[in-house]
């Protein structure tokens, strides 16, 4: 019988808090607050809690920007979202600093997800480098040209898990896993706040923002805004554990998500926003609601009137309420005790400590001035970004088509060879109208000899007329599909081989776009089937906010270059990559289904009682597979080619044993068995093989390691497995209304064996056997 170890029972973990300057600063901060506090009355307070929405462009005689202007002169407004650039922020912040009573700052937002004028690859791309310090370059650039265009604060890293490739958001997270998630939620921090430092006394970090708080990503049928019913193991064993890192990584903020989760919305979950965010991790930021969140408690059928909602919500935990203005009706709930002075004290008093952390107080204006410019959209900045873009592209398949010869003949075909607008994909604002384009980028390439045929538009001309309908807009050509494609195919025919830019539109993942047709659009497989059917071999290039269902492209393209929206340097970068000036190296970080009936799908699922087998290539009665689909997804978590090739070992343990909380080391040797030189992300998955009573995923994620290795070459990587990689949460009473009584979690580490496994993605492991004693 296996005995249950308690590692650690749950407590509140020492946080790294931005700003956690030394304790004497600390003393400043608190002396600073708490004379500005002395001075304020409770409608000052109030506003400070207060964020509303502004016009992209600040117009003299605008009534939004005016009644903005004049509540920020009166104290009414403690941040401002949605706009950006010196001439448009200033009037607000001067009106802050200099009109109102305190002369208290704004803290000025905007969603920088994945850049600015310079855009990197969206989040899901980000991710699929498996490079934490190019992660942290990508925000790094995202602050250092935001912040040079008046904003202080971004609403990122999103993190939210995702195991639906219907849910649009998915675009915006880093896929399916916790641990990667997590990793990649650090790395964000890092990049955009650097250290306290950086944050109080320069002017290129941004204080970020963890969202959505919580399990948004959890959404039904992958459908936006649903709600989310779980369990409390799932959501601590696989659904929590990246939020809580980006809190132990110091993020400065948090948002609420728009769903409920096991009956009680996230902007009204006392439990979620205190016993767990602030008792249990430690969280000493604010907490910002998501886009009228506050409002939508109505609608969820929670609040009866702003008023109520605005009391529920604050009490919940929030402390700042993003639009629906609910925070400015309190007055009288304060005043009869339905919320505490100390309640909306505390709120105000987090809020002012994230101004003091940036330095505002000090420096109000160090956002603010035209000759920052100089420092957006440079050549080092673009630089920087391309080769992260080009680490983010996946091989899906290649059977020898690329890297191409530049002495080739190549026909670029695809809606998307020539739409450099496309490029930068969801949450880009701020971006230019357009980017270099694939097309302009190969015709460049000495050598290669480009014939251009456009082939098809994204979507069939019904959708089109939608999406214009909904303001997004691209350039439709005008000709039937017929002629589109008899131009593409005679382009072909003239070449050595084809390049087809093929895939979504960039508004076509995102938020609110949730869709369950994940094929490519009927015009364009229309068009890739006329080009297979020329004999040439055809190499897709693929772009894609989320995991598309491309088992006829798998089955008939020569090969598929996976690039997301890789951002304003997409077209150069996807060019070096196709031509082999670049060895692609990125893996992907959700699970590609072959149908979408097969969605959710992810790797981490639960040890089935009925598992199918691998080697049943059929249906077979009473296992748990599908009818009429392979239990295999298209292509694994993990997954991703290189134009080399390598070779794993199986793990070798230092010990087969472990004692006590020694840790153990496994080494696997990988050797380059190719002809080219290149990077290869070793992946560490770990299973708890019995555990009493509680079922457990047959593979977890617990670490990874990239490395380059040249030609011919071997490199042995070593993980150490330590005793906290093989625990999980035992998650067993609980209490969501968040009053008294306490929720029983417990970190434990069981005794018994474990498997060790290794390898280049999470289907194609090797595995060892560890026992823990
Ligand atoms: C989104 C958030 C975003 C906010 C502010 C909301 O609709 O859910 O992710 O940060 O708007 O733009």
């Amino acid at each position: 019988m296996k005995l249950t170890r308690l590692i650690a029972a749950l407590a509140a973990t020492a946080i790294l808090a931005i700003g956690c300057t030394a304790s004497s600063e600390n003393a400043e901060m608190d002396r600073f607050i708490n004379d500005l506090m002395s001075k304020m009355t409770l409608e000052e307070k109030l506003g400070q809690l207060n964020l509303p929405s502004c016009p992209s462009e600040i117009v003299t005689g605008n009534e939004q920007c005016e009644n903005i202007l004049e509540n920020i002169k009166a104290g009414k407004v403690g941040a401002i979202l949605n706009t950006y650039g010196y001439a448009n922020i200033l009037p607000y912040q001067k009106a802050a600093v200099e009109e109102s009573r305190l002369g208290i700052p704004l803290l000025t937002g905007l969603d920088v997800i994945h850049g600015h004028k310079t855009v990197c690859p969206i989040p899901l791309g980000l991710a699929a480098t498996w490079n934490p310090a190019a992660i942290e370059e990508a925000s790094r650039l995202a602050a250092l040209e935001a912040t040079a265009d008046g904003i202080n604060w971004t609403y990122n890293p999103m993190v939210d898990i995702s195991r639906d490739p219907r849910w649009g958001r998915c675009a915006e997270g880093a896929g399916e896993d916790p641990y990667l998630s997590g990793v990649v939620a650090q790395a964000m921090v890092r990049g955009y706040q650097g250290t306290a430092e950086e944050l109080y006394n320069g002017n290129e970090r941004m204080l970020a923002c963890l969202k959505h708080f919580a399990l948004y990503g959890g959404a039904a049928s992958g459908l936006d805004y649903t709600e989310v019913d779980m369990s409390l193991m799932r959501m601590y064993n696989e659904y929590f554990p990246q939020y809580k890192a980006a809190v132990e990584a110091g993020v400065g903020s948090v948002m609420t998500s728009f769903n409920d989760i096991n009956g009680m919305p996230s902007t009204a979950n006392k439990w979620l926003l205190t016993n767990l965010l602030r008792d249990e991790w430690g969280f000493e930021g604010f907490v910002v609601s998501d886009y009228n969140a506050v409002g939508e408690l109505i609608r969820h059928g929670v609040a009866a009137d702003k008023e109520d909602a605005a009391v529920i919500s604050f009490n919940a935990g929030l402390d700042m309420d993003m639009v629906t203005a609910g925070c400015l009706e309190l007055e009288a709930a304060v005043k009869d005790g339905r919320v505490s002075m100390k309640t909306i004290d505390t709120a105000c008093r987090r809020v002012l400590e994230a101004k003091y952390k940036l330095g505002l107080f000090e420096n109000p204006y160090k956002h603010l001035d035209p000759a920052l410019a100089e420092r957006i959209f440079t050549p080092e900045s673009r630089e920087a970004a391309r080769k992260i873009s080009e680490e983010s592209f996946v091989l899906l398949k290649n059977e020898g088509a690329l890297p191409l010869a530049k002495n080739a003949k190549i026909a670029v075909v695809g809606p998307l060879a020539a739409a450099g607008e496309q490029y930068p994909g969801t949450w880009t604002g701020a971006a230019y109208k357009n980017y270099p384009s694939l097309l302009e980028a190969m015709q460049k390439v000495e050598g290669a000899k480009v014939i251009y045929a456009r082939g098809s538009n994204i979507l069939e001309d019904a959708e089109l007329e939608k999406a214009a309908s909904y303001r997004y807009t691209y350039e439709r050509d005008p000709r039937s599909e017929a002629a589109l494609i008899r131009e593409a195919v005679a382009a072909a025919r003239r070449a050595d081989v084809v390049v087809a830019a093929v895939g979504e539109a960039g508004y076509m993942s995102g938020e609110s776009v949730s869709r369950t047709d994940l094929n490519l659009p009927g015009c364009q497989r229309r068009l890739l089937e006329a080009l297979v059917k020329t004999g040439k071999p055809v190499v897709m290039v693929l772009f894609t906010g989320r995991p598309m269902t491309i088992a006829w492209e798998d089955a008939n393209m020569n090969a598929i270059l996976n690039t997301w929206f890789g951002g304003s340097e997409a077209g150069e970068a996807i060019s070096n990559v196709l031509f082999g000036d670049v060895n692609p190296s990125g893996k992907i970080t959700m699970t590609f289904p072959r149908t979408v009936g097969q969605c959710p799908i992810y790797y981490n699922q639960k040890n089935n009682p009925r598992p199918a087998k691998a080697k049943h290539k059929t249906f077979r009665r009473y296992n748990s597979n599908w009818f009429d689909c392979s239990m295999q997804p298209l292509y694994p978590f993990g997954y991703g080619l290189s134009y080399t090739t390598f070779e794993y070992s199986a793990p070798v343990l230092s010990d087969t044993l472990m004692v006590g909380r020694a840790p153990v080391k496994a080494t696997v040797t990988v050797k380059n068995t190719g002809k080219y030189d290149g990077y290869e992300t070793v992946q560490l998955y770990i299973r708890d093989v019995v555990t009493p009573n509680w079922t457990r995923p047959v593979k977890e994620l617990k670490g990874f390691e990239k490395v380059f290795i040249k030609a011919g070459e071997s490199a042995e990587v070593e993980f150490e497995i330590t005793p906290e990689m093989l625990s999980w949460y035992v998650v067993d009473q609980y209490n969501l209304s968040g009053s008294s009584k306490p929720m029983h979690a417990e970190l434990v580490l069981e005794e018994g064996d474990f498997l060790i496994m290794t390898g280049p993605n999470s289907r194609d492991t090797q595995a060892v056997k560890l026992t823990v004693k």
